[in-house]
């Protein structure tokens, strides 16, 4: 029987879905964070659970081989890389193994899985950094949060960032230390400058700087903007969002452009997008394009065929797929990126797409019921999956293909299941790697029908 804060070793085994190390301590399941797999760790169990511990580490007693000095030095107390002390060809193969494990234990899926397409420089690569804005020492800082609390990490520059944000960085503390702008304080809620949000064309090198504020007087803009505009290359939208809620979630309801477009231009592929400050966006537009080519190669579309694009966002797989389609119809549940969606396909002169907006499950059964026929379907659900609803009616719809891009393996491996009790095979899943350092995987699978 273990000892709650007994000292411990332990060779780590596995890595858990938000990138900790899991091994065992007398056939006991133990969690450990920052452990990883080849790990043989001296710890203390901190916490002890019928059916699981969770330790922390007090002595490495060898390293995995796997292990690495990470590049950034935050990496061990910023919350947003998890995995960053990997060897990345590594961190592509656990996840890579995970996926297998995970639609083999949960869905009793065997299929062929191919190795995860990673990055050839897995650095730079998030298009949208999403700063808070603190005060440490009577110093402007922006940063992350810590892992599970809301102090901020303050950075400079971010490993996995654009590497554009280090000057909008080093502007807005330059701007709030001169000009003695407040910043926000999240306890006595007083103070102006919340958040600082960036997004970055990576085809155009265009740039949009969002400054969130709690309170519609921002002083100075035209001297914000002037500082911006001699540091940041690209620059053409600098917007305020106005926030004066005690909430955790960034964006306001007021958006004001004080200088320039108010949305920003890119490409994945040779299709244009239009963002926005408070549009979704892929942010990893390199694996976006990978992952979105495997689709439509899973898709194997010849032209003559009526496709759906359930969770279609601002439709994005929609118009990947509608150059090789009869006609694509994108069902998605959030207004707003629907009507981006619709703009997407008209700046692309794309006129065979329709656009519904609703929840996928009351949709797309309407939808069936008008007698509208599916050739292909393809899914990118949130991370819970698909409702049974749909998946129910996809069959119904009996479409020859059927391509899941999914984030989460586990409901992934429950839908898969579900669809292969009805007719259908789970042909191949490809994993992709959309965010190099952080325990996420993404897959896209190709799936068939078998009486074809
Ligand atoms: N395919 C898009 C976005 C996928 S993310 C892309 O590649 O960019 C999943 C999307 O599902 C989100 O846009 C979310 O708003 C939407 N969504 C969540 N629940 C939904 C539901 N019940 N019905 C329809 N859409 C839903």
């Amino acid at each position: 029987m273990l000892q709650k804060n007994s000292i411990y070793s332990i060779e780590i085994e596995d890595m858990g879905h938000t990138g900790e190390g899991v091994g065992r301590i007398e056939g006991f399941t133990v969690f450990v964070e920052g452990g990883i797999p080849g790990d043989y760790l001296k710890i203390k169990l901190k916490t002890l659970k019928k059916n699981y511990g969770i330790g922390r580490i007090i002595q490495m007693l060898k390293p995995s081989e796997d292990r690495i000095s990470p590049p950034c030095s935050l990496a061990n107390t910023c919350g947003g890389c998890q995995i960053m002390h990997m060897d990345y060809g590594a961190q592509l193969a656990i996840k890579g193994k995970r996926v297998k494990e995970i639609l083999e234990r949960i869905g009793k899926i065997e299929t062929t899985i191919h190795p995860t397409i990673g990055m050839e420089n897995p650095y730079e690569y998030r298009n949208k950094a999403q700063f808070p804005v603190g005060i440490l020492k009577g110093k402007a800082i922006l940063g992350f949060y810590k892992k599970s609390s809301h102090d901020i990490v303050a950075t400079d520059y971010c490993h996995i960032q654009a590497p554009i944000n280090k000057e909008v960085i080093e502007v807005i503390k330059n701007y709030i230390e001169t000009y003695k702008i407040s910043v926000y304080d999240e306890k006595s809620k007083k103070g102006l400058i919340r958040h600082v949000v960036t997004k970055v064309g990576f085809a155009t090198g265009e740039v949009m700087v969002v400054m969130i504020t709690n309170g519609k007087e921002l002083p100075l803009k035209n001297r914000l903007v002037e500082m911006l505009q001699k540091k940041v290359k690209g620059l053409k939208s600098v917007v305020q969002n106005i926030n004066d809620k005690n909430t955790n979630v960034i964006f306001g309801k007021e958006t004001l452009t004080i200088y320039g477009e108010d949305k920003i231009v890119d490409y994945i592929g040779d299709l244009k997008f239009h963002i926005s400050a408070q549009s979704f966006f892929q942010v990893n537009p390199m694996q976006t394009k990978v992952l979105y080519e495997k689709a439509l190669d899973y898709a194997g579309l010849t032209g003559e065929e009526n496709v759906f694009d359930i969770y279609c966002g601002i439709g994005t797989i929609s118009l990947f797929l509608a150059k090789k389609a009869k006609k694509v119809i994108g069902v998605e549940v959030v207004e707003a990126a629907i009507k981006d969606a619709k703009e997407n396909a008209r700046i692309n002169d794309i006129n065979n797409t329709e656009f519904y907006v609703g929840e996928a499950e009351v949709v797309i059964p309407e939808l069936y019921e008008k007698g509208l026929k599916a050739d292909v379907v393809v899914v990118d659900p949130p991370r819970k999956g698909c409702e049974e609803k749909v998946l129910e009616t996809i069959v119904k719809m009996n479409p020859k293909r059927v391509v899941y891009v999914s984030c989460n393996p586990a409901s992934l491996a429950r839908d898969l299941a579900y669809l292969e009790g009805k007719g259908y095979k789970t042909v191949e899943v490809q994993p992709v790697d959309m965010f190099p350092h952080t325990a996420h995987v993404e897959c896209v699978v190709g799936i068939c029908r078998e009486n074809t």
